[in-house]
């Protein structure tokens, strides 16, 4: 260390001047507007040695101040976070993205080299547009199944949490509830994860929580194709209103032919059916635990058998709805709708009412007019002003019944009615 530092007194171009800093979202803490104090050359960079630009800020109510530990150049080289040094894009130590990634870097770990080997960075740096991390990683390819499974796709704040309360731990604090300490009991000094330090973590070595996490896993839970071979349908959950259809489609188009992408936004979930069982199988091994949909990883589970829908609201894919009351249930479906598209949610049989009396009820079957009735869609669930439980008025009132092409006439008048409110 002495060396470095020596040598960085006559070196001082060599020093980092910056005007932000490069953080994860945990880090920053939730509030949108953090305020930071920035010190040029504040502190040396625990990983070079450098004097570089300290940022300190508060991520929130009830958190430590942080600041920033490591240099810009540091962690551009290994696309971490300058304060907790864990990976930039997936939240994992180190450790855990290289070894999924198959990385083995070069950075030097003696002072010797040390200083020469980040000038070189810096300068292929200089070069790139700076959306690239440098070194290896920067040429690395596609994420790796294990870095998918494994990533952290929601800031966790409780790392922000102030540090554990020393006095508190030997019985002593006196300060109470104004302590900005943590009042929580030290974890065990003989668990691996009590030894922690921020060289073994920006190398990528020893480092206890990536031992864990690569340990965890291998134990992670796969998904047991269902027995029922004409089940090709996933239930894909937690879309919380950000996934929407079309990114449905782009993903899972890749492993082939879809059938239906069903919606369900109340539940936030969604139905993707395939036409071929293989694809659904491939789709459910690629994608289980390891699906992340804009920033949200999403839940994905095997569909129901017709059968089993028919009986009873889905348990496996967590969509229990109940029957929707005020259905109308004079009314016929629309004929375009296929029965596969509305099946998962056993709406696809309205209520059914006592059958109408007086004339003889006009068959179903009917044709209906073309530009009338195709394309129109079911109408909308649990509408305030849709018509009382009893349904629409009979549709036979004041219609001469034995004209039949008077009958999608009638369903035509009623249903933009209540599909305009
Ligand atoms: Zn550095
Ligand atoms: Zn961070
Ligand atoms: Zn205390």
């Amino acid at each position: 260390m002495a060396t470095s530092k020596s040598a960085n007194t006559y070196n001082r171009q060599n020093w980092e001047n910056a005007e932000f800093p490069i953080l994860c979202q945990t880090c920053l803490g939730d509030n949108p507007y953090v305020r930071m104090t920035r010190e040029t050359y504040g502190r040396e960079c625990k990983i070079c040695a450098r004097p570089f630009t300290v940022f300190r800020w508060c991520p929130g109510a009830r958190m430590r101040f942080k600041k920033t530990e490591v240099c810009q150049t540091c962690s551009k080289l290994k696309n971490v976070c300058q304060t907790c040094l864990l990976d930039l894009d997936y939240g994992l130590p180190v450790q855990v993205r290289d070894h999924a990634l198959g990385l083995k870097d070069d950075v030097p770990k003696s002072d010797v080299n040390k200083e020469f080997y980040t000038q070189n960075v810096e300068k292929e740096l200089a070069n790139s547009d700076g959306t690239t991390p440098g070194g290896t990683l920067g040429k690395a390819n596609a994420p790796s199944d294990l870095l998918l499974k494994l990533a952290r796709t929601t800031p966790y704040y409780k790392r922000n949490r102030p540090h554990i309360c020393s006095f508190w731990v030997k019985g002593e604090c006196k300060r109470g509830d104004e302590c900005p300490y943590r009042h929580d009991m030290p974890t065990d000094p003989n668990d691996p994860l009590a030894d922690q330090n921020i060289k073994d973590r920006y190398y990528g070595m020893s480092d206890p929580v990536a031992n864990r996490l690569l340990k965890q896993a291998t134990t992670m839970p796969s998904l047991e194709p269902p027995s029922d071979k004409s089940i090709t349908t996933l239930y894909v959950g937690g879309l919380e209103g950000k996934v929407e259809e079309t990114d449905l489609r782009d993903y899972f188009y890749q492993f082939g032919e879809l059938r239906s992408i069903t919606m369900v936004p109340r539940q936030n979930c969604a139905f993707v059916c395939f036409t071929a069982r293989a694809s659904a199988e491939t789709a459910a091994e690629r994608s289980f635990n390891k699906l992340i949909l804009k920033g949200r990883r999403l839940k994905i589970m095997w569909g129901k058998s017709q059968g089993q829908q028919a009986t009873g609201p889905g348990k496996q894919g967590g969509t229990s709805l109940a029957p929707v009351p005020g259905l109308p249930g004079a009314l016929p479906l629309p004929p375009t709708e296929d029965k596969s598209h509305t099946n998962f949610f056993n709406l696809a049989t309205p209520p059914s009412g006592p059958p109408p009396s007086g004339p003889p009820p006009i068959p179903l079957t009917l044709p209906p007019p073309p530009g009338q009735i195709l394309g129109m869609p079911p109408p909308p669930m649990g509408h305030p002003l849709h018509p009382p439980p009893g349904g629409f008025p009979p549709l036979h009132l004041g219609i001469h019944h034995s004209d039949p092409l008077q009958f999608p006439f009638m369903v035509h008048l009623h249903l933009p009615a209540c599909l305009r409110l």
